[in-house]
């Protein structure tokens, strides 16, 4: 007789695993949410300042693109490393993050806890060149003067912000496999289809738009595609039109459809979000 409980107990844990611990995250975000809405405009005030690509999402989206970088920012721990701490620094962060997984399931890129903010150039490890940012296993690791240069648009082509993002997100779905986005994971296959002969061939000196330094391990080739992506978008589809059509489907969108005055930059139709919650 215990056996037959013992069994009931254990296949009740297993099959009630699941739909108690959406529960409970439902649960979680509707309580978020409603913290969130006292801090929305501080939010927006803040990104609407700094990121063209928030100004450019239609008004839904923005919102939803708010809540994500609260929700993002407040799973993190920030650490400052010789730089005076603003309210802005961590809120800029999580948008750049939100930005790159806009169109994406999964943002939370959860295996990283601690995002580390240096003032600037860094070394790190037995490097000799100095670190703009990094990231590895102890967290994601960013220089703010380049980060803001590269959210601004002061160096063309770069953006530390992104580009530290594309390795984390890269990292949280293939390393780690803690935070996987069945969507992303499936297509970065495909994307990989179109990306590999391009990068070999820069590896044997071909050169184009991404640079030398994308040439130095795939990895990079990835991340720097990234932040070219965003920041070149119009010269990456003319001279990449291929890759960049391998890009906009592996992260579920478009830059391109909202610069030309169409706000829905999403590729695939999402389910609706619940209706007191208005996305995560
Ligand atoms: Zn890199």
């Amino acid at each position: 007789m215990e056996i037959v409980v013992i069994i009931a107990l254990v296949l009740g844990i297993l099959l009630l695993n699941r739909p108690v611990t959406l529960l409970f995250q439902r649960l979680y975000t509707k309580h978020q949410y409603k913290r969130f809405i006292a801090a929305e405009t501080f939010y927006h005030s803040i990104i609407s300042r700094h990121l063209k690509y928030y100004n450019r999402l239609g008004l839904e989206e923005q919102r939803k693109f708010l809540f994500r970088t609260y929700q993002f920012q407040h799973s993190k721990n920030f650490h400052y490393i010789e730089v005076e701490q603003t309210a802005e620094m961590p809120i800029l962060v999580s948008a750049v993050a939100v930005q790159l997984t806009f169109g994406l399931e999964k943002f939370r890129l959860n295996y990283f806890d601690d995002i580390f903010i240096l003032r600037d150039d860094y070394h790190y490890g037995f490097y000799s060149r100095p670190f703009m940012g990094h990231v590895d296993q102890s967290g994601i690791y960013l220089s703010w003067d380049n980060f803001v240069k590269g959210m601004s648009g002061q160096t063309p082509n770069c953006n530390v912000g992104l580009h530290e993002m594309g390795h984390a997100l890269a990292y949280v779905n293939f390393v780690t496999q803690t935070e996987e986005d069945k969507h992303f994971k499936k297509e970065f296959h495909n994307f990989s289809k179109v990306a590999r002969p391009i990068f070999t061939a820069m590896q044997s000196g071909a050169k184009n738009l991404l640079g030398d330094y994308a040439a130095t391990n795939y990895h990079e080739f990835w991340a720097v595609a990234v932040e070219l992506f965003f920041e070149n978008t119009v010269q990456f589809r003319h001279e990449l039109p291929e890759l960049y059509e391998a890009m906009s489907r592996v992260l579920n969108q478009d830059p391109l459809s909202f610069i030309s005055g169409n706000t829905t930059i999403i590729r695939r139709l999402e389910p609706a979000p619940p209706r007191k919650v208005a996305a995560q």
